[in-house]
């Protein structure tokens, strides 16, 4: 099966399971797994920031980053294809309280004047006090488009003028690193928080390191605890990630490359109508009015091909560490070869 539904769906690699196995660990709840700690201090190291906190899911670490910036009734501000506001569970009201004012915009992405149209001016006690803007890097719904630095930086600035909390979703941003070349520690000047996720294209079985500032980390543990993520042994899952940091990060680059062929060839076909700019590992495209968008899904599952629909005619191919030069060279015959 060539499964490219998602960059979750892969399984860790003997290389993985040997260090998983071999990992020293202790009861995190106590701060003694020797692991969990190792992975901690090297995604805040890697960031440049204070301190980092090792949550089960990524969405977990954003919904404890919202709580950490926010208070009921506040508002926070993010691009209307988020995920915190479309596949965390209507978390944010949830757990927080808060609501979020949505901004369309490029592929995913945001920008420092429309986010200062979005605040609600604070003296205007009718509306909910703005406190925190939320930005994706690389988009998931936005096809894993890359932001800008000076953009970032840009909403940082607006942030300190505003008042406002930062957070980056940062579960695709070690591809933004990768795509972009970067330092990753640029981030941690611009962002208050970052989410990282190992169960993406990292490849670990699970597992989202939140790296921030000193002072709001201090609050993480208890959130987490309350949020029902305080963990024992899970140096176990930690390993996986320190594994998948020495490992699979410069490799994502072939993940970036495969994509990219995939998007040329789909731009060759006549079922294709649309196929968005591909920045990174992920393909979106888009059918002729006259293909049926079920009918090509299941064609494709009959040839062993699995892709993804994300509504609206919006189809994806996530391209990861268990999609190899084997599957992508079939594949690639598959998509010329449909229709014809
Ligand atoms: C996958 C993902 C997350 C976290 O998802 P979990 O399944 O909870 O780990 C958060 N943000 C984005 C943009 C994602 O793609």
């Amino acid at each position: 099966m060539i499964d490219l539904r998602s960059d979750t769906v892969t399984k860790p690699t003997s290389g993985m399971l040997e260090f998983i196995s071999n990992a020293q660990v202790g009861d995190d709840v106590y701060g003694e797994d020797p692991t969990v700690n190792e992975l901690q201090r090297r995604v805040a190291e890697l960031f440049g920031m204070d301190r980092a906190l090792f949550f089960p899911t990524g969405t977990m670490a954003n919904q404890a980053a919202v709580k950490l910036h926010t208070q009921p009734g506040e508002q926070l501000i993010c691009h209307e294809y988020s995920h915190v506001y479309n596949y965390e569970g209507g978390g944010v009201s949830f757990n927080s309280g808060v609501s979020c004012k949505l901004i369309g915009g490029d592929r995913g992405m945001i920008t420092a004047s429309e986010v200062e149209q979005a605040i609600n001016p604070p003296d205007f006690y009718h509306s909910p006090l703005t406190s925190l803007v939320c930005v994706e890097n690389t988009t998931n719904k936005g096809g894993g488009a890359c932001y800008e630095l000076d953009e970032l930086q840009r909403i940082r600035d607006l942030c300190d003028r505003q008042g406002l909390r930062y957070h980056l979703d940062g579960a695709r941003i070690m591809n933004a690193l990768v795509a972009k070349n970067e330092d990753p520690t640029r981030y941690g000047r611009i962002f208050d928080t970052i989410s990282v996720c190992f169960s993406k294209g990292l490849g670990a079985p699970l597992g989202t390191v939140l790296a921030g500032k000193q002072e709001v980390m201090e609050k993480a543990m208890r959130i987490r605890k309350v949020l029902g993520g305080g963990m024992r042994q899970i140096g176990y899952m930690a390993a996986a990630g320190l594994y998948a940091l020495d490992h699979h990060i410069e490799r994502l680059a072939e993940d970036h490359q495969r994509a990219l062929e995939i998007a040329l060839v789909l731009k060759g076909q006549s079922y294709v109508k649309e196929v968005e700019p591909t920045e990174t590992n992920i393909v979106i495209f888009y059918l002729d009015d006259h293909i049926d968008e079920t009918k090509f899904m299941k064609d494709l599952e009959q040839k062993n091909v699995k892709i993804g629909s994300m509504g609206q005619g919006k189809l994806r191919m996530v391209t990861h560490l268990d999609y190899s030069q084997d599957m992508h060279e079939t594949l690639l015959e598959l998509l010329g070869d449909y229709g014809a």
